[in-house]
């Protein structure tokens, strides 16, 4: 079987916590080079940007993007370009309009550009999907709280203009929320909470609601210091559904239905090579949507200062 031959760029810890391991994992694909301004690998050869690498580096068939996501287009525009396979890391880019012309270069190309939502493979999220299909749903809640000093230590990007803030994590329950709901989901009010000396919300409580007015409400906080919560509940007409541990769990009811390891990563590459093996695409942009869609509606206030 030949092999996709891949580079990352970005390598940061992601790159090197999930998508290493995860490709390593995958018959499919192999990681022959990485780029980024410093952090190297003793294992492909290293350029310092994702130019030089496809000036100079090895032959490669497609590109990861795990850069943080105000560089992402700009990189995927070049990658497409220079005829590669493109996956982007979670958001997809730091607008919603920068995707379009991705796409269609991608088309141009008859290359895959997949735009990644790594938690909707965790292993509740289709078994949800299946069972709520056939219920009448209630109302729905999220709670996304984690610590940003934890997960994302030193990350100044995070909270730059286009670093997404407490929307880095909590775009991932927004992806899952939106493969499990039966109708697509819209923002009805949002509040933010900017820390004083930051470009990017800390704290973000928001309504969402689908076209049957099902009410959803939405609290994401990256100041959680002890347990973490990444849950989402569903109530419906037989009981409530809730999704935790960021989708590995579901409990229908009192009965606990899904206890199962994270897998995400690997199956995100088996996706890859499939969708290049075809020259498809696979871009779902309403996580980012329901974002700027905040952005756009919400109320801002400020919240004290943070510092790492
Ligand atoms: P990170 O640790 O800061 O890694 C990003 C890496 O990209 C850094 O090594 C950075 O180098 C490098 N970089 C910056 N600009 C670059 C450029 N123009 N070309 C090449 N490399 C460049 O961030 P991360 O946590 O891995 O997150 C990256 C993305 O993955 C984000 O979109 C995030 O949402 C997503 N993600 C993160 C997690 C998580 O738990 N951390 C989980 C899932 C998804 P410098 O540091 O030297 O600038």
């Amino acid at each position: 079987m030949t092999k996709l031959r891949l580079a990352i760029a970005g390598f940061g810890k992601i790159a090197t916590t999930r998508h290493v391991p995860a490709i390593a994992e995958v018959a499919g694909v192999e990681l022959v080079a990485i780029a980024d301004p410093v952090a190297t690998s003793p294992d492909v050869p290293h350029f310092a940007s994702l130019e030089k690498l496809l000036k100079d580096g090895p032959e490669i068939d497609a590109v990861t993007l795990c850069t943080p996501p105000q560089v992402r287009s700009a990189q995927a525009l070049l990658a497409l370009e220079a005829r590669k396979h493109v996956m982007l890391e979670k958001p997809p880019g730091a607008t919603v309009s920068e995707i379009t012309p991705l796409l269609a270069a991608a088309r141009a190309a008859k290359r895959t550009l997949f735009a990644t939502w790594h938690s909707r493979f965790a292993p509740a999220v289709e078994p949800a999907r299946e069972l709520l299909a056939s219920r009448k749903l209630k109302s729905a809640t999220i709670i996304w709280k984690e610590d940003v000093r934890v997960w994302h230590p030193g990350q100044d990007w995070i909270f730059a203009a286009g670093g997404f803030g407490v929307f880095d994590p909590g775009i991932n329950a927004l992806s899952i929320l939106t493969r499990i709901l039966p109708r697509p989901v819209f923002v009805t009010g949002a509040e933010l909470g900017f820390p004083a000396n930051r470009a990017a919300p800390i704290v973000v409580d928001m309504e969402m609601a689908d076209a049957t007015g099902l009410p959803i409400k939405a609290e994401f906080d990256f100041r959680q210091t002890g347990p973490q919560t990444w849950d989402i509940r569903i109530d419906t007409d037989r009981g409530p559904l809730t999704l935790s541990s960021g989708g590995a769990k579901m409990s229908d009811g009192d009965t606990g239905v899904v206890d199962a390891l994270k897998e995400e990563y690997p199956a995100l590459y088996r996706r890859f090579v499939g969708l290049t093996s075809k020259g498809e695409c696979d871009v779902d942009l309403a996580p980012l949507q329901i974002v700027a869609d905040a952005f756009l509606l919400g109320r801002r206030r400020n919240v004290e200062a943070f510092e790492f």
